[in-house]
């Protein structure tokens, strides 16, 4: 590894932190770019991140599916309007073999420390063994840090107990079989109808009650799947429809425009109205914030096995838990073999637990301890040459993390091509520029459905929604070309001609 300088363009080395779908991306982006000395650094023995991990029945991406898919590889093969778990992670695997990334990866290798001294990143992994590159590009994910409930007597609960990122399939679940599931959010809502449907007595422990879009969802017959085959202008097509429904109905009804955000809140109401047959059930159901507060669940069989006669929905609120099961407030035993937590994940850690420091020592959780920010939610002052992929207010919510870290990756090449046109040597961003950027997203967020009354992942310790409040149009636009003026730069040959520009 290190830098190799020719005449013409330098060679730098990066560390891609992570092989999932951003990892995968940025590998494809880089040598597409002609930077061939890359290590992807994977903690786990395979690609695929969430896709990798995340295994519950059920486990799908309420995204459509057309859209769900690397603008350079689409799929015309997906079986449903939403594709499921399991399929999306053969995708990445797919698109790892067919570009050849898993030669640059670094499996079972888990990134403890990354350190920046003199223009290059020295970065350790559990493995004992040292990487030294000139960038470091953080494809870490969001939601990768399982979140567990503080509830007393989690720990003696002495029948089977896992969280739903972490699914354990030797556990059997079927008739006679008593099933507790702690939450009700996106994951939730596509666990608990399969576990109904197994016949399992399942009884669901619901804190707040959550909009439902329900987007139906088909099969995708073999006659259309050959049809897409032949036709990549129809995959196309099919994308762009759902970029644009996604884009104009779901993002602009979170982010203050009235006719979409009436219609998704018709809609929801709508859909709870005539899907739950029982006057009782629909208002324990029915939440007290506005639509879109909390992130809308997209789905079509939740309100379905609710209804069921082996489905329990139980409102009273958790006391404790014991040793065979759950005690709400109401000094009600609830006997439990097993025991789900989808109870959400970790959303602020980003890269961390890892030590991430910057110049002058500055660790992250120094860096961060007040408010986590980033200039355009990728780069940090004090962390040269460091990018974040899918940081602070990317807009992720209901749309395409894909499309959202292809537009990072370009602008991560745009980057590090100013620094192989030796423009520089060290980029970080300005801290006056990272103020101005949070200034302007927090002004965006007051008109948003996000701070509508409701708790929700989305929010910092300030209650401030760590999302993007404008279009998915204007996010695009302002990360098209790397703004100069909010990057501070250096030279590190001629240290003096330290050049802010
Ligand atoms: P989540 O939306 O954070 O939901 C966590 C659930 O657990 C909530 O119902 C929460 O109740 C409950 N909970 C947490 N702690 C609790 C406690 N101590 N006692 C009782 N209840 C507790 O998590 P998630 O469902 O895993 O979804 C997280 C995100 O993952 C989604 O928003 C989405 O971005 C992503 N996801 C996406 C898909 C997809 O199809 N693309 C599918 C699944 C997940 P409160 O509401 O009261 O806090």
């Amino acid at each position: 590894m290190g830098s190799v300088h020719s005449k013409k363009k330098r060679q730098p080395s990066v560390i891609v932190i992570g092989a999932g779908m951003t990892g995968i991306l940025m590998v494809i982006k880089l040598r597409n770019a002609g930077i061939t000395d890359i290590t992807v650094l994977e903690k786990k023995d395979r690609v695929g991140g969430t896709w990798r991990e995340n295994t519950y029945p059920g486990v799908a991406c309420d995204v459509p599916a057309h859209m769900y898919t690397y603008s350079f590889e689409p799929n015309p093969t997906w079986s449903n309007f939403f594709a499921r778990g399991g399929e999306i992670q053969q995708y990445f695997e797919h698109v790892a073999d067919k570009y050849d990334v898993n030669r640059s990866i670094r499996f079972n290798e888990a990134v403890t420390d990354a350190r920046y001294k003199d223009g290059q990143w020295t970065v350790k992994t559990n493995q004992d063994s040292t990487y030294v590159a000139d960038f470091v590009v953080c494809a870490t994910g969001i939601l990768h840090h399982p979140a567990f409930p503080d509830i007393g007597g989690l720990d003696e609960f002495e029948g089977d107990m896992f969280h739903t990122a972490q699914w354990n399939h030797d556990v059997k679940i079927g008739k006679g079989v008593k099933v507790g599931v702690i939450g009700t959010g996106s994951t939730a809502a596509q666990a608990i109808p399969e576990l109904i449907k197994s016949g399992a007595d399942v009884s669901v422990f619901q804190r707040t009650p959550q909009w439902i879009l329900p987007l139906a969802d088909f099969r995708v017959s073999q006659k259309m799947k050959r049809l897409l085959s032949k036709s990549p202008r129809l995959v196309s097509l099919h994308r762009k429809f759902s970029v644009f429904i996604m884009e104009h109905l779901f993002t602009k009804a979170v982010t203050g425009h009235f006719f979409q955000k009436k219609l998704l809140e018709y809609w929801c109401k709508l859909n709870l109205r005539f899907s739950i047959k029982n006057k009782a059930l629909r208002e324990k159901l029915r939440p007290n914030y506005q639509v879109g507060c909390k992130r809308v669940i997209v789905n079509t069989t939740f309100y379905k096995g609710i209804q069921k006669d082996n489905a329990h929905l139980i409102t009273e609120q958790i006391d404790r838990i014991t040793k065979n099961g759950i005690v709400t407030k109401d000094g009600t035993h609830h006997d439990m073999d097993v025991l789900v937590l989808s109870t959400g994940f970790n959303p602020f850690n980003f890269m961390r637990p890892m030590n991430l420091i910057g110049r002058e020592e500055l660790h992250i959780d120094r860096a961060w301890q007040d408010r986590i920010k980033a200039y355009r939610s990728m780069m940090l002052p004090n962390y040269p040459n460091f990018f974040l992929m899918l940081g602070p207010n990317t807009p992720i919510g209901n749309f395409s993390v894909i499309a959202m870290s292809e537009v990072q990756g370009d602008y991560v090449i745009k980057m590090i091509q100013k620094w192989q046109e030796e423009q520089f040597d060290e980029v970080e961003a300005k801290p006056e520029a990272v103020k101005e950027f949070n200034d302007y997203v927090k002004q965006g967020l007051k008109g948003t459905a996000w701070v509508g009354g409701c708790q929700s992942w989305y929010l910092d310790k300030d209650g401030d929604p760590i999302l993007w409040p404008y279009t998915w149009k204007q996010w695009v636009k302002e990360m098209r070309e790397p703004q100069m003026e909010h990057m501070h730069t250096k030279s590190l040959s001629t240290k003096e001609s330290e050049k802010a520009a």
